[in-house]
């Protein structure tokens, strides 16, 4: 459910976002058209059985959005509302996200229609190796590269590339990224989203005049992205994490959370609510927070022209994919929000994943401190990248990162020409 009036499609959210810049940026209508349609896209309807004997069919999608630039990039969720039109956006913005910070991806992403919540371990195995070998014609290292998003992990990946290179006869280690490190995964690949995030919120906080140390966090969602941000903010930068939510409602605490502790009770419980000291809150109390930071870490869809101007945040991190309209986009910027949009503020976890492929493919492991390090070198040049191109444009963050992004993708497609 989203909290809007009607139900939006995110993929008219992608293309609205891609006509914005290139009205801005003068793209002639043929390449304009190039960049709102998904280049391939493969639906495949596959049998699991369950532990009681049965059979049921899933349905589950990939779509590579661009590849102009590089082999395509990006996660696979398993969530019961997964649509192809959510698939077809969240594969467009993987193709911006990569464009933006500069690596040499194009963008993809897959997704099964499941709850993932309702079934067992060795049901959402079956359910991933039949799916991974489903979409096997189209993924591998050269082509297409998954990894793991809204509630799959490094095992779902681990059970990927099982699934592929038992195809092959070999191992092939880079056909996903996010792996388990045992299996050619990253160091540092696990908090890199988060990680990533809180770079961007220091950045940004320093030229919007807004004070992380000391200053108060919310942050809807408290997945891996959300939880590592929390974290990383709390232990590296002195914020006060005030309040968090989940799927199953939200925390407040005026002194302050320790991430950690609440990560801990959500381990045992399933959930963030009902942690000790706390006072309830519902998720548009969580948005609508009088806090220095918002964290938006869980869906699409979250701010609109519903509730954007009762947003109290003076940064929105967007850590989750989608999570603001282009409507509320106005609005917060016209209340001078300064809002840190998602193909920037959340690419430190494909930026990893690029990093483990890359290690992956000379099968030569850097160490932590190394990853960390050109982490934030291209999460903090990213970020003066897109600021200055919002002060030279006067446009708020999210056109000046399409505009950089498209731009680049435009000029990798012009540069090559159209075939034949
Ligand atoms: N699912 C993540 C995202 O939305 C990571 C994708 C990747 O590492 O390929 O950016």
């Amino acid at each position: 459910m989203t909290p809007s009036d009607s139900p939006i499609n995110p993929f008219e959210t992608a293309k609205q976002q891609v006509d914005i810049v290139a009205d801005r940026i003068h793209l002639n209508g043929g390449l304009r058209e190039v960049l709102k349609h998904p280049k391939r896209e493969l639906t495949v309807n596959f049998p699991v059985r369950l532990d009681d004997g049965s059979f049921r069919v899933f349905t589950g999608y990939r779509v590579q959005y661009n590849m102009a630039r590089g082999p395509c990039k990006g996660g696979i969720r398993y969530h019961p509302q997964v649509t192809l039109d959510e698939v077809r956006a969240l594969a467009a913005w993987m193709t911006w996200k990569c464009a933006v910070v500069n690596i040499p991806y194009g963008g993809a992403k897959g997704g099964v229609i499941c709850d993932p919540k309702a079934m067992s371990q060795g049901e959402l195995e079956r359910l991933t190796r039949r799916y991974a070998t489903e979409i096997a014609p189209l993924i591998g290292p050269e082509m297409d590269i998954p990894a793991p998003d809204v509630y799959t992990d490094s095992q779902t990946m681990a059970w990927i590339m099982d699934s592929y290179s038992m195809q092959k006869g070999y191992s092939v280690p880079g056909v996903v990224t996010g792996k388990p490190i045992s299996l050619g995964g990253s160091e540092g690949r696990g908090e890199a989203t988060g990680r990533g995030c809180s770079y961007v919120i220091r950045e940004a906080a320093k030229d919007a005049g807004v004070r992380v140390k000391g200053g108060t966090v919310a942050v809807q969602g408290f997945g891996n992205a959300g939880s590592v941000t929390a974290n990383l903010l709390h232990d590296e930068q002195g914020a006060t994490i005030v309040a968090v939510s989940d799927s199953k409602g939200g925390i407040y605490k005026a002194e302050g959370l320790n991430p950690h502790s609440v990560e801990e009770h959500k381990r045992k419980t399933g959930s963030v609510v009902g942690f000790p000291g706390t006072k309830s809150v519902s998720n548009d109390e969580i948005l609508e927070s009088k806090v220095d930071i918002l964290v938006p870490a869980a869906l699409e869809n979250q701010i609109t022209k519903r509730n954007a101007d009762k947003v109290g945040a003076k940064i929105v991190a967007e850590a989750a994919n989608g999570p603001t309209l282009p409507e509320a986009d106005t609005v917060l910027f016209q209340k001078k929000v300064t809002v840190l949009p998602d193909i920037l503020a959340n690419a430190g976890g494909v930026t990893v994943s690029y990093f483990e492929w890359a290690q992956d493919i000379q099968g030569f492991f850097w160490p932590l401190n190394e990853v960390n390090g050109r982490l934030e070198q291209v999460m903090v040049r990213s970020y003066a990248d897109v600021h200055k191109t919002a002060v030279e444009h006067k446009v708020h963050n999210r056109t000046a990162a399409y505009i950089l992004a498209i731009q680049r993708v435009a000029d990798a497609i012009k540069i090559r020409g159209f075939y034949p």
